[in-house]
């Protein structure tokens, strides 16, 4: 038996056999030609690209209903490389230049533009040097007559590679887990296997070479940990969790019928975050009564060109649409910092969570914005819309965001188009000044929403996707629970919505803290949604409010954290 440590991407336990997913990193033939060859070995090629575009076609067509949003997304990425004349010419053109095997040019190309992906400070970016090596694996699995790639196992298996594609995960619907060498928590494919809703591990360095076809393996996706043939007491351990986690999770499911309401009367809105319109149907079944975050940046990731007024409106109508007169908040555009959006103008800043980043950019770039409000406005006329600013530090940003709203209702009245006048606007507060001065930001706002990933990046001063100083990342720091706890309280006092959409809403071992502190609106992941409401049932604000205060007061993390405990516990 051993362990091997990685990054969790949740999910749960998974206990099963080991499938090996052959390496990319195995041999690839490199022999020279001969010139009387080149034409041929030309045409091998270009065969073997044309079947890689057909086999990425089928997966498409035969995408399953229930499939991940992002699926689609990602095979056309994936087109999108093989089709890159940076990748198949210059292949094409080391062939031609130096006599090179299809393999060995393709592989040799493949490499370099990963290499230059590597080099790009923008996590997201950099994670697109691993979709070109899954591109070019598949064009070499073909060239090279094998077949043995991501196969979908009869019986349900936990996958292990050094890597695997996300057009290779669609075709393993036999997964029980994911454990991957590679990757970080913001890899296409550790987004695919979290909307899986799977466990998966991802980092884990070398388990493609330690572990073998039908090993015994438990993976937990929360602690990112797997281990490799497990003695029957740990194996006994960790089924005797799985069937807990299970049972617990089926009996939640009859909490979906009973109203959000905390054992002392308060009625809680538990709100779902979803980053793509079709997502919207799905939240109510899952608990939701709202979309509490549309996070739209979404529509504009992985293509080249943007998405224009009316395929926006088409997307924000779907989602309002689909939830029937239940409120939906979508965010304008949060590009910059982790989430990068290539068709956009703009510089590479120095440093870019703190450039022009969300309503920044809104703002440089009114023409871009205007197209956007437009859209949204559009959308309200079909359910219940509410608009959301995100990144507010200055009370200015507010006044050209509502002027600009203004713009764009004046020329939707005059192309006769409808809208709902009365979509309400509202602000997200993610930086320290923000919530410090979040008395200014009522006072012009209909609603507030605290993104807590942010504003513990930007008051901790900590990068929130950079894994060398993750264990900086505080969700509770006393400095960060205060910024939290004042916004709150100075937007009741001032009579106006306040809601936390950040990862701390779905965290339920924060739920009674944030009940203390007078929250009443929580937006977060689907998946956690019946957790947290198990916690506010048996929640009691009014002995809540005298404890959370005095937490509050507190410096020290360490008693922040004993404190915290302890709300949770003697409840
Ligand atoms: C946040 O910052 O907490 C938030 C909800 O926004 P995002 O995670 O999209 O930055
Ligand atoms: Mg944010």
């Amino acid at each position: 038996m051993f362990s091997i440590h990685g990054t969790g991407i949740g999910g749960g336990i998974a206990i099963g056999r080991a499938r090996v997913l052959e390496s990319r990193q195995r041999d690839v033939p490199r022999y020279r030609l001969r010139a009387d060859q080149l034409d041929a070995e030309l045409l091998r090629l270009e065969t073997a690209i044309e079947v890689v575009r057909a086999e990425l076609g089928a997966l498409g067509e035969h995408l399953p209903e229930d499939a991940p949003s992002e699926a689609r997304a990602l095979l056309d990425v994936h087109v999108m490389i093989l089709d890159d004349p940076l990748l198949a010419q210059a292949a094409r053109d080391a062939m031609r230049a130096h006599l090179w095997n299809a393999e060995w040019a393709f592989s040799a190309q493949a490499g370099h533009m990963a290499a230059q992906f590597e080099e790009i400070d923008d996590e997201y970016l950099r994670e697109r040097g691993r979709d070109v090596q899954q591109v070019a694996e598949r064009v070499i699995r073909v060239l090279s007559g094998s077949t043995a790639g991501a196969t979908a196992a009869a019986e349900p298996v936990i996958f292990v590679a050094a890597d695997i594609s996300p057009a290779d995960m669609l075709s393993l619907r036999a997964a029980i887990g994911f454990g991957i060498d590679l990757g970080g928590a913001t890899s296409h494919t550790a987004i695919l296997a979290r909307s899986m809703n799977v466990p998966a591990v991802v980092g884990l360095g070398c388990a493609g070479q330690l572990v073998v076809d039908d090993d015994w393996l438990i993976l937990d996706g929360e602690a990112g940990l797997l281990i490799v043939a497990p003695d029957e007491t740990v194996l006994a351990d960790y089924r005797r969790r799985q069937a807990a986690e299970l049972l617990e999770r089926e009996r939640r499911k009859w909490l979906i019928h009973l109203p959000t309401v905390t054992a002392d009367g308060v009625a809680v809105q538990l709100q779902a975050n979803i980053e793509r319109p079709e997502e919207a149907g799905r939240v109510v079944s899952a608990g939701a009564s709202g979309v509490g975050l549309f996070r739209t940046e979404f529509l504009f990731m992985n293509r080249r060109d943007l998405p224009g007024e009316d395929e926006q409106f088409e997307a924000y109508r779907e989602a309002v649409a689909a939830m029937d007169g239940l409120p939906v908040t979508i965010r304008t555009l949060d590009v910059g910092a982790d989430k990068s959006v290539p068709a956009l103008r703009g510089s590479t800043p120095q440093n870019p969570a703190l450039g022009q980043r969300a309503i920044r950019y809104c703002l440089a770039e009114p023409e871009v914005f205007l197209e956007q409000l437009r859209a949204i406005l559009r959308a309200s006329a079909f359910g219940r819309a509410r608009l959301l600013l995100p990144m507010l530090a200055h009370s200015h940003e507010i006044d050209q965001a509502l002027r600009l709203v203004e713009v764009a209702r004046e020329q939707l009245r005059k192309r006769g188009q409808s809208f709902d006048a009365d979509i309400a606007v509202g602000g997200m507060v993610e930086v320290p000044a923000a919530a410090l001065t979040a008395g200014l930001f009522v006072r012009k706002l209909d609603f507030l929403s605290i993104g807590t990933n942010d504003l513990i990046q930007y008051t901790l001063a900590i990068d929130r996707s950079d894994h060398d100083v993750a264990s900086l990342y505080e969700p509770f720091h006393p400095a960060v629970l205060r910024l939290v706890g004042v916004t709150i309280r100075t937007a009741r006092k001032a009579g106006k919505p306040v809601a936390v959409c950040g990862e701390m809403a779905g965290d339920w071992a924060a739920t009674h803290l944030l009940l203390g502190m007078g929250l009443t609106e929580f937006s977060m992941h689907p998946a956690s949604l019946l957790r947290v409401k198990q916690e506010i049932l048996r929640a009691d604000t009014s002995r809540l409010a005298p404890r959370v205060a005095r937490l509050l007061a507190t410096d020290d993390p360490l008693r922040v954290r004993a404190l915290l405990a302890r709300l949770v516990e003697d409840h």
